[in-house]
């Protein structure tokens, strides 16, 4: 008989669960939590499965292997991919994203800590520069820009000019949305895209009542749109054109923080954060079942309606629900899974 094989497609919404390791302060009490199988997580008698999960030996690398290469392949092949970094404070969120600074300068610190993004910015400049050489006598060119900014407490606010803080979302003749007076950077290699990205983080938003509180009251966006078109001959016109948005969005967390929580106006901002990521959880529920929301949904928050050109239409989005391996954080992490297996 012939064997017929239907590759299936890839679902709209990847989820990846990573452990973190354990500090040297931290125990791993009981209920355990751990890694169960590949795709499923046990915490105590409960057990959720995912698309991946990533145990606590894993490194910078695999997270790149799993979601990184793909996101490379998808962006230059046209296609909108964004990368969300969700859980509680201290569960690795940035770590994952962008690793620390230092990692992204060559030949600087061990680069084995470099995030995904500097990993994704590397392969695309390589892979850019391998298609342009294997083009033949066809003119392929591409254009990349840049912008990064931050959302605290409903606000959006330019990483790349911190005195712009409160910037609008505008929609355009097309009806497309745009962000007035946004900075967008072009860049034609890792290094530009690096510098931009140490610059961005550095500025991002630094609470003043607390230690625990500095660059986790705030969702950070990240994106490049990348413009490619095609000539059969130097003077002929374009014969084919393609653009793609890739986002990645380091999330804040809901704290327990008491001493971030007192006081009204963080009651606001603890309002205000707690409706941002119940909109945008509700909203990837519904792009999970492979339903379009309605255009308003979107525009519920700040942090969705922006992100609506992401996450609409053929894009392809990656969850990467961070977790603490520690007993005590039993309470955030269980919610994190929730969060997980609710848009999956
Ligand atoms: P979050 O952004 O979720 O608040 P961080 O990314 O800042 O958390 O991580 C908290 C701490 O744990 C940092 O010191 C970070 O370097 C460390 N860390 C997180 N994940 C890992 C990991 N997978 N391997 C090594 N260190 C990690
Ligand atoms: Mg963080």
């Amino acid at each position: 008989p012939i064997q017929e094989h239907s590759t299936a497609p890839d679902p709209p919404v990847k989820v990846v669960v990573r452990i973190r390791p354990k500090t040297v302060n931290e125990k791993l009490g009981d209920p355990t939590i751990r890694k169960a199988s590949e795709d499923s997580v046990s915490i105590g008698d409960r057990e959720f499965s995912f698309n991946s999960v990533l145990d606590s030996t894993s490194k910078q690398e695999d997270v790149f292997d799993l979601i990184g290469v793909p996101l490379v392949k998808d962006a230059l092949a046209g296609y909108n991919a964004s990368i969300l970094s969700y859980g509680q404070t201290g569960s690795g969120k940035t770590y994952t994203m962008w690793g620390p600074p230092s990692a992204m300068v060559e030949g600087q610190s061990p680069s084995t800590q470099q995030g995904i993004v500097p990993r994704i910015f590397k392969k695309l400049f390589i892979d850019i520069e391998r298609e342009k050489d294997n083009s033949d006598d066809k003119q392929i060119n591409y254009q990349c820009r840049c912008s990064f900014l931050e959302i605290y407490n409903g606000q959006i606010g330019d990483l790349l000019d911190p005195t712009q803080r409160n910037l609008k979302i505008k929609d355009d003749a097309k009806n497309v949305f745009y962000i007035e007076n946004l900075t967008e950077e072009y860049v034609t290699s890792y290094d530009d895209v690096t510098q931009i990205l140490i610059k961005g983080l550095s500025s991002r938003k630094v609470g003043a009542t607390s230690i625990n509180s500095k660059s986790s009251r705030s969702h950070i966006v990240f994106t490049c749109v990348i413009e490619s078109w095609c000539k059969e001959t130097p003077s002929s016109n374009i014969s084919s054109s393609k653009t793609s948005r890739i986002s990645f969005i380091d999330l804040a967390a809901m704290g327990r923080d008491k001493q971030i929580d007192a006081g009204r106006e963080f009651e606001r901002e603890r309002k205000e954060l707690k409706s941002s990521l119940s909109h945008l959880g509700h909203l990837v529920n519904i792009l999970a079942t492979g339903t379009q929301p309605d255009d308003l949904m979107y525009r519920d928050s700040c942090l969705t309606h922006l992100l609506q050109q992401s996450l609409g239409g053929n894009a392809k989005l990656s969850v990467i629900c961070n977790i603490s391996p520690d007993i005590k954080n039993y309470v955030e992490t269980l919610s994190t899974l929730r969060f997980g297996q609710r848009v999956r």
